[in-house]
């Protein structure tokens, strides 16, 4: 196999600055002392490792892995690893940020972390990938851990990675350690409800923010980028409580039907289509970025960082973003779509319903002891619910939009913390 293009920067933002624009906002917003400003402007620890891998066509090709560590001041850090092409250090620090924030805004004992290999797994043999997942394990063994370090998955993993992670690991432990690592399929002590759990979230405060608008789910429209674990369980889950999904996307372009998507018809497809929906024959084909500027109630970006963005965030017509996506939005983006009065359920809110079910996985492997999908669905909604509230009312409180009080929430609780706990 030969060498992987990096994926094309569009119109992109360095999505560490992205990150940090807001941060800087909510932190002068907050008056945080200078001293705690920088220590959390800074991930605690960078660690790139350099992974030879035999192909199977007997060659060996390097790939670089990272795993950055931006904070463990409330706990354990937690965040996924992604597999593409286009994974590079200033993205893996900037979502490692944002897990921090994540974790802080949906109140649960971690900090923030991230991982990720320049791969294109989908041009990748399922025993590549495996040789990959398990030297990037063996080359983080000292950075993991149940009380140190706890991955997931993200963008081109999935609970088979995990499987072969948390093995690996357990294998240089001499016993099996599944706390180590959440997402990880059922048998192995997955949580019953982590698969859907990040659409859930999106829908739960989906629900909650359209109540706030005053719009009625069952008239609403919805519009969802992205069609991989996020996007269809949002788009599903929102069909469920009455609202029509019209269009979705992934990587092959838009499908539309005003009368709304089958999408039950459409993940039966994408399943049997090698994860695509090219083809799909309940829609009509459009392009793939027109599903942006639908005209739509709400628009769920549910695939990658950086897609609304200040060329086309004024073409946008939904009155509600609710962001599936980790940094769907550039912050040159946020003005335009705050004084055009569309609100925007952050990413660090929006889809915190996966970091909190990954929470209660790794809470009932510690415990030894398996939850309900009934228990694992009503807390999580429950922790959604709370922490929407809890943001949109500091947004009331500091009339900012609710991006700035997400962060706001998220930066008060950690700098306390490190307050409390002091540096060195
Ligand atoms: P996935 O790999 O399952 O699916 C990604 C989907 O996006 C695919 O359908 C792909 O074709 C599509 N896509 C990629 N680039 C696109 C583009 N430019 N335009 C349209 N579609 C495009 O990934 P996922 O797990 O669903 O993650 C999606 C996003 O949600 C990522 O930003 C990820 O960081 C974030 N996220 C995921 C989780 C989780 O639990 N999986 C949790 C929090 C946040």
């Amino acid at each position: 196999m030969g060498y992987i293009e990096p994926a094309p920067l569009k119109d992109r933002e360095n999505p560490f600055e992205a990150m940090m624009s807001r941060f800087q906002i909510a932190s002068q917003i907050l008056g945080l002392d200078e001293e705690i400003y920088n220590v959390l402007k800074n991930p605690t620890k960078q660690v790139i490792v350099s992974l030879p891998i035999t192909m199977d066509d007997g060659s060996i090709r390097v790939f670089e892995g990272y795993r950055v560590i931006h904070s463990n001041i409330l706990g354990p850090s937690k965040g996924g690893i992604r597999f593409d092409p286009g994974v590079h250090l200033d993205e893996v620090k900037a979502l490692a940020a944002w897990m921090t924030w994540k974790c802080a805004v949906v109140d649960i004992p971690y900090g923030g972390a991230k991982g990720g290999i320049t791969c294109n797994p989908r041009e990748m043999s399922s025993g590549e990938i495996e040789r990959l997942m398990r030297a990037y394990t063996t080359s983080m063994i000292e950075i993991f851990g149940p009380d140190r370090d706890i991955p997931a998955p993200d963008m081109g993993t999935g609970p088979r990675e995990m499987a072969w992670l948390m093995d690996s690991y357990s294998r240089a432990q001499g016993m099996t350690v599944n706390a180590v690592v959440t997402g990880k399929p059922l048998v192995l002590g997955g949580s019953l409800g982590r698969t859907e759990a990040t659409g859930r979230g999106v829908m739960v405060s989906a629900l909650a923010a359209m109540q706030k608008l005053k719009i009625n789910p069952y008239t609403a429209t919805c519009a969802v980028q992205g069609f991989g674990n996020v996007g269809s369980w949002a788009a599903r889950l929102l069909i469920e409580r009455g609202v029509k999904v019209v269009a979705v996307s992934d990587i092959s372009g838009a499908f539309y039907n005003e009368n709304g998507l089958d999408i039950e018809a459409a993940v039966i497809y994408r399943d049997q289509n090698k994860g695509s929906l090219e083809g799909f024959p309940g829609a009509e084909k459009i392009p793939g970025d027109s599903i942006l500027s639908l005209e739509v109630d709400v628009l769920v970006p549910a695939a990658t960082e950086d897609v609304i963005t200040f060329s086309n965030a004024n073409d946008i017509k939904a009155k509600l973003i609710v962001e599936g996506a980790n940094g769907p939005t550039s912050s040159r983006a946020d003005k335009i779509i705050s004084d055009k009065g569309i609100m925007v359920v952050p990413d660090i809110l929006a889809n915190a319903g996966g970091v909190t079910v990954s929470y209660f996985e790794w809470v009932q492997n510690r415990l030894g002891y398996k939850w309900t999908e009934e228990r694992v669905n009503r807390r999580s909604d429950r922790i959604m619910k709370d922490a929407f509230d809890k943001v949109y009312k500091t947004s009331i409180n500091y009339n900012v939009n609710m991006r700035i009080a997400a962060y706001i929430v998220a930066i008060d609780k950690v700098a306390k913390t490190y307050k409390y706990r002091g540096g060195f």
